[in-house]
């Protein structure tokens, strides 16, 4: 445990709260959430609106950062994977991904991962242990310095995924009080209609979310169309299988605002769940289950020692065929940041030495 208090995973009111606690005003308690989450500052000296005393007294009871950036690795598209660590020495890792409207960030919420995919290769790490708010906060004030310059508005809009290391669904709390904060307007101002959050499948915690009222976007990991392959690639399966599932998601989607839809993504196996019979089960799957979603079709990130192939575009195209003529619509998601090791599936505090074409930065902004 940290013994300093950290401030990075608090609300604004929060924060008011603690700085009367040591009988400050609550005016110093806006300026720090301001300084923290609107300028993006990482440490309490640069907060010079704030009197001396003040700072000095912050510096011994409090942090304005835990995470520190190991290393940075700049791909050829212009995505960006930072692998950070916790004060206790965990991996964190997050990724930048410039578009030409907007910038995504994909962002962990746990430190390892417990569930056990068999295609992705953050399952190899185990789970290390959840993420504190503050720290999911911190990956994206990192990220936009980073890419922007500490504290300059980002020019384009900022979209966030939920799709790093972990499943956010068994960080729920932490990942929505992270989200509360950074939508605060006198802060990051990103709000949940820009942020999706995908999961696994943990059918309690679908449930749950459906309750929320200003929860983001959701999107589930299918990979397979049948229980028997589920069960192989994604383990989580023999807990809630898909109809316990895809019930769920039902359930969901009668929860969903006029126009708004969810995800199913599909993680293209070459020669494993990708043949035209699996597109057909897919369909019938989601037919049968009246869903209303779209798919979008992952090609495979290769990743050694994962068991692996991508398949071909052709086959990508195929599936997507098959798909839409029963009437699903479907997407195939472009890989980003392959190079350096920063698509999905693909996290897993990868060393420097392992990635040959990337361009590593020690002198990275705090
Ligand atoms: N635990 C969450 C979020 C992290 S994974 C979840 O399972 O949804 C984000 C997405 O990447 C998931 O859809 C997952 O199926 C997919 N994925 C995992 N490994 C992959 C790989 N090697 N290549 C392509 N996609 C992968």
């Amino acid at each position: 445990m940290l013994e300093a208090i950290e401030l990075v995973g608090s609300t604004q009111q929060e924060l008011q709260a603690f700085v009367e606690s040591i009988g400050e005003t609550a005016y110093r308690g806006r300026q720090l959430f301001n300084a923290l989450q609107h300028r993006r500052l990482r440490s309490f000296e640069e907060m010079t609106e704030l009197p001396k005393d003040l700072r000095n007294r912050l510096n011994s009871i409090a942090l304005a950062s835990t995470l520190t950036v190991e290393s940075r690795y700049i791909s050829e598209d212009g995505t960006r994977r930072y692998l950070m660590k916790t004060h206790d020495k965990l991996p964190v890792e997050t990724v930048f991904i410039p578009e030409e409207r907007r910038d995504t960030i994909c962002f962990s919420s746990q430190s390892g991962c417990p569930l056990q995919c068999t295609f992705c290769l953050t399952a190899q790490l185990g789970l290390l242990r959840s993420l504190t708010p503050g720290e999911i906060v911190e990956q994206i004030l990192i990220a936009l310095n980073d890419a922007y310059g500490v504290g300059v508005k980002p020019p384009r809009g900022t979209n966030l995924v939920g799709m790093g290391a972990g499943e956010p669904f068994l960080n729920l709390d932490s990942l929505m009080k992270a989200l509360r904060i950074m939508a605060d307007p006198q802060g990051l101002h990103i709000v949940p209609n820009r942020v999706t959050v995908s999961t696994a499948g943990v059918v309690p915690r679908i449930r749950e979310f459906a309750e929320i009222s200003d929860r983001p976007h959701l999107a589930i990991s299918l990979a397979a169309p049948t229980d028997e392959l589920r069960d192989e690639l994604m383990p989580i399966n023999k807990k809630w299988p898909l109809n316990e599932l895809l019930d769920a998601c039902k359930e969901f989607e009668q929860t969903l605002r006029p126009g708004e839809r969810f995800t199913f993504e599909y993680v293209m196996l070459a020669g494993v769940n990708d043949s035209e019979n699996h597109a057909r089960q897919l369909a019938n799957l989601l037919n049968r289950h009246a869903l209303r979603a779209k798919v979008n079709l992952i090609p495979h990130n290769p990743a050694e020692p994962l068991p692996y192939k991508s398949s071909s575009e052709e086959v990508v195209e195929n599936f997507k065929a098959t798909l839409e003529s029963k009437g699903i619509s479907t997407y195939v998601r472009r890989p980003r940041g392959r190079d350096i090791f920063a698509a999905c599936g693909q996290l897993a505090a990868m060393p420097a030495e392992s990635v040959s074409s990337a361009v590593e930065v020690n002198a990275v902004p705090r």
